[in-house]
This record gives C-alpha cells, structure tokens and sequence, in this order.
C-alpha cells in the first residue's frame, strides 16, 4: 500500500485548531501565507510519496555498514538526501539571513512527519541537522555562524547531537569526555560517546558533531557541562573541508529496526573543537537542539503511526474472512476489527494536533515573545513527544494484529513499521523522563501553565454543549479531574509525583486530544463521528491513568526487586 501524506488532516488543523492566520498576523511569519503553506506541504508529500517512500524497505533490507572506517550508506539514499537537501526541506524552519526558508515549525512538523512516514531512517538525518542550525543560530559566535549555518542549512553539510557515553544515557551529567584548551582558542575533545545517529555518511562532504563534553575546571554534573562543535574535516581559509580531524568512527550498532540509520560508537582523540556559547552552560545551549528534537520525534511518531494505518485500512478492506448478517465479509466489516480502525484513526488525530498545538506555540513564542506563548510550548513539548511516540507504537502493534499472521511476516512491512519506531520512545529522552519533566521543571511555575491550558479545555467544552451536549459533559468533566489532579501532584514530594508522572501525561494527552477531536466536530459536523470515538472509547482511559497518577510512590518502593522476584 503506497503512503499517502494527509494534507486534508494538516489543512483542517491549520484552519480549524490551531488558527495558522494568527502566525501569519506576526510580521516574523508575514510571508508564510496559507497559500505558501499548501504550495509547501503539496510539494512535500510529493517528495515522500515518491522519492523517499521506495527507501523504507530498502534501508531495512541493505542496513548501513562501517568498511574500513567509513559508513556505506542504504541504496539509494544518496540520490534522496541529494533531493530532499536541493528542495530546501533541511533549512526550512531556518532563518533566512543563513539560506533557511524562515517558515514556522509548525510547517516543519507536517513536514517531518510525512518524511518520516515514507522512510524514518533517512528523515533522522536532516532532523538532527535542524536541530543543530537552531542551537547554533542560538548559541554559536558570529564566526562560526557564518562558517558553518549556510552549508548546514542548504544540507551540504549534516548535523549530529553526541550527548550518550556508555555510562551517561538518561544521566547526561555523568559524561567524562572532557576538554582541553589549546593554546589557539580552540579546544582538544576526547572521549567516547556511544549511540550517534548519522555519526558518518559517505554522501555529505563534512559532518558537523555537537558534543557535549567537560572543561578541566568544569564542575561533576550538568552543571559543568560545555557544548563544542567538532567537524569530521576541519574547515580550511575558505571555509572547505580541509584537513581530517581525530575523530572516528569504532563500530555500528546492530538494532531491531531503522536500519538505514548508522547509529555509531564514536571516538574522539585530542579532536578540535570550538565552543558553543558560555562555558559550563553547554546542557542549556543543548537543550534548544534537544527541544527542537523532541518535537521533531513526535512527528516521527506519528508518521509511523499514519503509514501503519493507512496500511492496516487497506488490507482490512481487501482481506475476507468470516460472514456478517449480509454475506462474506472483508474483515474491516468484524466488529472488533472496526473497534481497531477507528481507535487508530481517532488516536492518530489526537497525536497530531498535539504535536502541531506544541509546534505552533513555539512558533507564536518566537514571533511574540510572550511568556504565555513560552509556557504553553514548554508544557507541550514532553506531551507532544511521548503522546506522539506512544501513538507510533500503538498503532503499529495493532496495524500488525489487523494483518494476523501476515502482520507477523516481513512482507507486508507492517512489522518494520513497529521495529522502527520503537526507539522514538527511548530517544531525545525515554517517555518516563518526559514525563518526570512535565510534573517537575514544567510544574515549576505552580502549574499556572497547566491550568490555563484545562481551563481552556473547559471552555471548548462550553462553547460545543449546545450540538454536542454528551460528548461536551465528559469533556469538561475529564478536565475538571485533571485539574484536581494537578492540584493533587503540586503538594506531593518529587518522588511521589514521578511514581504518578507517566499515567498523568497520558491522562493530559487524553483530555487534549480529546479537545482537539470537540473542536473539530464542532467547526465541521462530519467530524463528529469521529469525535464520539476519541470522546466515548478513548478518553474514559484517563479517569483510571488519574487515580494512579495521585497514588504516590510508596506501593512501589515497599516492593524491593528482591520481592519481585521471589
Ligand atoms: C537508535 C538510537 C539512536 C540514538 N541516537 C542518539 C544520538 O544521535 N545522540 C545521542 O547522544 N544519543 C542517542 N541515542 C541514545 C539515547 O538518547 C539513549 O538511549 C536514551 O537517552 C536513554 O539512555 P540509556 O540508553 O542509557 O538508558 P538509561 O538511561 O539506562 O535508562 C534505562 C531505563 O531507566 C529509566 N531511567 C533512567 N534514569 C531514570 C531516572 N532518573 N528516573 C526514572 N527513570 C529513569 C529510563 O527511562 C529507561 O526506562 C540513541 C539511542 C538509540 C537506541
């Protein structure tokens, strides 16, 4: 089942939810009409429908390979990095004055997510380059932003985000790789840093490396952490790759799935580097590439989620089995199977105008500054990102019970699809840390960004009782226990609130998406049947998520693991 981009889902939300003529009111997103935001998304989902979508087996069939220290990429990807890079998709969020196109990320988010539908393994690419160009456009001298953004931005050069040390995963703080200053300005990086997506292609004539790594008199913790710049060929006077820096690549990692994706061990040996922003303030400078990365892996998430279904459909509505009352039946006729599509359907809006809620309000925040724009896009990133991932994996497992055996077979590819998408929620920070961040550093304002958000929920609900009286009552209901539930978690010590961290963020999800599919119904009536779906079947979940979210840690911690396994 060849994918299709879902530009009639991005055109409602757009319109509908997400109010995109608010960005094009900014003078900073003047120029993004809405007629340049079709002509954009038209012109991407051509791309991924024809060019990058052929890959996806490809990658996973041929995986990267390392010989004799270079990585030989998948068949085939050259030639689509080459056109994805040529039709400017790795600078489009980036500034303009750098050769980036200046469009808003929300744009981006359609974006990453039809590429990452078509073939996740390459999309991770310029994903990481995006997010590097927004780091350093933040953070970087003036000399290196005038070296490095406008090859980094026309995807002549590739980015690549090293934070991960084999004992440094979620503990970021634990890093060793450490600094030294030259005599030069310049710094000599050594170490080793382990999982590095793209840490080499044999199609990009330089590779840039952000690496996180610790200054002689930087403190143990994050706080001593400094963020470098590390190209694989250090640039010559006129800015080409000239002489080969000490880094290389020691092994690739064999993984379930995105296979096309070199994920690389990396040794760093005295390699020079140039330091990004402040000293000791690497973790902050990071966090923007990071940020930036969250989002982009819940639109690749949702990509997964929205080929896993559109192929799951198809096949349901070919495949025979079983009679109902009127004859032989294509089993998207069964009951149960139905039960299946439609949840998938309705799970899989919810996802996406979270993700695009998130993109459009870091979008609003950089055109207005204002701090209420700020809040609602730190609120929403780790929701976007788990909410997102979650999806890509649910769906996948249940567009593989929808194909029975064949889902099981790699013919059909619908098992690739949960392969791939399994890491996006372990990557850019597992699903628990996120969720640990929404009940901490995001409740960190007393909740003011949380509640202002459940209160706008609840006056969705009341603006939509008059045609959907029900659907609006469980809304508005859900979002009162919500609130009370983030009255609940504010009084509570940190650990008793990540016992409860992951079933709230579900719950929160829930109550959004949930919002979104009102809104919906509301603005268009053919939607309201969808709507009944997301409303009736999927949001009841969040009343039992929100009773354990309040139960705090200590059933968990009175079962030591030597309890468990007795
Ligand atoms: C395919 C792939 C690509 C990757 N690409 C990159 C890349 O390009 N750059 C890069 O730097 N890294 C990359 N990573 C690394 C990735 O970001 C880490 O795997 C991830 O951050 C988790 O770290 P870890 O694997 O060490 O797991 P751990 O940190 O050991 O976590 C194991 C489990 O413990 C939980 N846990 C850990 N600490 C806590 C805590 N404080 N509280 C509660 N629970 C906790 C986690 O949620 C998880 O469930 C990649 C990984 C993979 C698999």
């Amino acid at each position: 089942m060849p994918y299709r981009a879902p530009l009639s889902d991005y055109a409602f939300l757009l319109d509908h939810i997400l109010g995109y003529d608010r960005l094009t009111a900014t003078p900073r997103f003047a120029e993004a009409t809405r007629d340049t935001a079709t002509a954009v998304l038209t012109e991407a989902a051509r791309l991924a429908e024809t060019t990058l979508a052929p890959l996806n087996r490809v990658g996973d069939k041929h995986p990267a390979r390392l010989e004799n220290g270079v990585v030989r990429t998948s068949p085939g990807f050259a030639e689509a990095y080459r056109a994805l890079a040529h039709g400017g998709w790795v600078g489009m969020a980036a500034r303009p004055e750098n050769g980036g196109m200046g469009l808003p990320l929300t744009l981006a988010t359609c974006v990453n997510e039809m590429m990452s539908a078509a073939c996740l393994s390459l999309q991770i690419n310029p994903l990481l380059t995006q997010g590097q160009i927004e780091a350093l456009e933040h953070h970087a001298s003036a000399a290196l932003r005038t070296l490095y953004l406008p090859k980094l931005t026309s995807g002549e050069w590739s980015g690549t985000m090293n934070l991960t040390e084999p004992q440094a995963g979620s503990d970021v703080g634990a890093l060793r790789t450490k600094a030294d200053p030259n005599p030069d300005g310049t710094f000599a990086i050594t170490g080793q840093k382990i999982y590095i997506s793209w840490g080499d292609a044999d199609f990009m004539p330089n590779i840039c490396h952000l690496v996180l790594a610790r200054l002689p008199d930087g403190a143990p913790g994050t706080s001593g952490i400094s963020l470098f710049l590390v190209p694989k060929f250090l640039p010559d006077a006129q800015g080409n790759p000239g002489k080969r820096n000490r880094l290389s690549v020691v092994s690739l990692e064999h993984k379930l799935g995105l296979h096309g994706s070199p994920t690389c061990v990396m040794q760093y040996d005295g390699a020079t580097g140039w330091l990004v922003g402040e000293p000791h303030k690497g973790m902050a400078a990071m966090f923007t590439m990071m940020n930036n990365a969250r989002l982009g892996v819940a639109a690749q998430g949702i990509g997964i989620a929205e080929a896993a279904f559109q192929q799951a459909l198809a096949y349901a509505q070919t495949r025979q089995q079983g009679r109902t009352p009127t004859g032989r039946a294509p089993i998207a006729d069964h009951a149960d199977v139905r039960r299946m599509l439609a949840s998938m359907r309705a799970q899989l809006f919810s996802a996406r105008a979270i993700a695009l809620s998130c993109a459009h309000a870091i979008d609003m925040a950089a055109a207005t500054a204002a701090p209420e724009w700020q809040a609602r896009a730190a609120l929403l990133t780790p929701i976007a990102k788990a909410y997102g991932t979650d999806t890509g994996n649910e769906l996948a497992h249940l567009g593989i019970q929808i194909h029975g055996g064949m889902g099981f077979v790699e013919e059909t590819g619908a098992a690739q699809f949960a392969r791939d998408v399994r890491v996006t929620t372990i990557y850019e920070g597992t699903n628990g840390i996120q969720a640990m961040d929404l009940t901490a550093r995001k409740m960190a304002d007393g909740g003011t960004a949380a509640f202002a958000l459940i209160d706008e929920v609840q006056s969705h609900a009341e603006a939509a009782r008059t045609p959907h009286p029900d659907l609006a009552t469980d809304l508005w209901q859900a979002a009162e226990s919500l609130r009370e539930t983030t009255e609940a978690l504010l009084k509570q010590d940190l650990t008793d609130r990540f016992a409860g961290a992951v079933p709230y963020l579900r719950a929160f999800a829930l109550i959004l998406g949930a919002d979104a599919h009102l809104r919906a119904a509301h603005a268009d009536s053919t939607r309201a049947a969808l709507a009944r779906i997301a409303i009736k079947r999927l949001l009841p979940e969040q009343a039992g998520l929100l009773t354990q979210a309040r139960l705090g840690a200590a059933d968990l911690y009175a079962l030591t693991p030597e309890d468990l396994a007795a």
